[in-house]
């Protein structure tokens, strides 16, 4: 790691600047999201400055999943996923599904999704939501690449549709896991990822979690800002705009090891493994500081 200090800026509080003692795979940035748009190289400069070396960008649908694929040819260290989110399966037709199978052929694209089910708000109707999904489980056994997943309230539900596609699908994460111990151990049972956010760190809502973290097998657990949302509610200072972003990371990694009762940087270490073994990163390390000088810009 280079000096710290010059790579930070002014933007993250002092206590902010966290720094994780091995290099950190975060599998969930929403940067293609409008308020990354002003600070975007500053933003991947505190990441790196954290030591959270590579970014898997969420694509949650064809305009952020191009613009996510187009970020990750820009800049090492990023990758994308492509998809549909459960919010946006109204849309769904034949021409999103060409788009789709255009960019799952990508190389920057790791990933099929954001995908799945969402009962909790139901921005498309369930019938709607389950036809995208099911799509989209059928462009991931094409494709042979991993699902990223996303489930609020629907969790019988998304297994029930996952237990048919199972054995033609490649590895799938739920990520921002967030359900209960029944749930959890159904996902298991499938052979199913966990993506953590920093949800555990809400003391209103993520009780629960605390007590089922030290249940997901280090081999199938990942970690995520789901940033600019889901800021964690427990940082020690104050961040202006109260926007999350993968610099942030470490903060959440070392809550999670704090529950599971074992050192940050044994859990740094074996997300980061299992992350790259998920989404098929090649063994090399994103040695950002290499190529900062000849800035891969445009
Ligand atoms: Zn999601």
């Amino acid at each position: 790691m280079a000096d710290t200090t010059d790579t930070f800026d002014e933007f993250l509080p002092e206590a902010l600047r966290f720094c994780s003692p091995a290099p950190l795979v975060d599998i969930g940035a929403n940067l293609t999201h409008a308020s990354f748009a002003r600070d975007l190289e500053a933003t991947l400069r505190r990441a790196w400055a954290a030591n959270v070396t590579t970014l898997i960008l969420t694509g949650t649908d064809r305009e952020h999943a191009e613009q996510a694929v187009a970020l990750a040819r820009r800049h090492p260290g990023l990758h994308a996923t492509a998809g549909v989110h459960p919010h946006d399966a109204s849309r769904w037709d034949t021409a999103q599904e060409a788009a789709m199978r255009a960019l799952h052929r990508q190389p920057e694209v790791v990933a099929v999704g954001e995908c799945g089910l969402d009962f909790n708000r139901n921005f498309s109707t369930p019938t709607e939501q389950e036809r995208a999904f099911e799509a989209q489980l059928g462009l991931a056994a094409e494709s042979g690449k991993p699902l990223f997943l996303h489930e609020r309230d629907a969790g019988r539900r998304l297994r029930e549709m996952l237990h048919a596609w199972r054995d033609d699908i490649a590895d799938a994460v739920v990520h921002c896991f967030t359900a209960d111990r029944e749930t959890l151990y159904g996902y298991l049972d499938l052979d199913l990822h966990i993506g953590l956010t920093g949800w555990l760190c809400d003391e209103r809502r993520g009780h629960h979690l605390r007590a089922l973290v030290g249940e997901i097998p280090l081999d199938r657990l990942m970690v995520e800002t789901d940033c600019p949302y889901l800021l964690p509610r427990n940082l020690p200072a104050k961040l202006k705009g109260r926007r999350h972003e993968p610099a942030l990371l470490p903060w959440i990694v070392r809550e999670i090891a704090h529950w599971r009762g074992m050192p940050e940087t044994e859990l740094a270490q074996a997300t980061t493994a299992t992350a790259r073994a998920f989404f098929r990163l090649d063994e090399t390390i994103d040695d950002h500081h290499a190529l900062e000088e000849g800035h891969r810009d445009g």
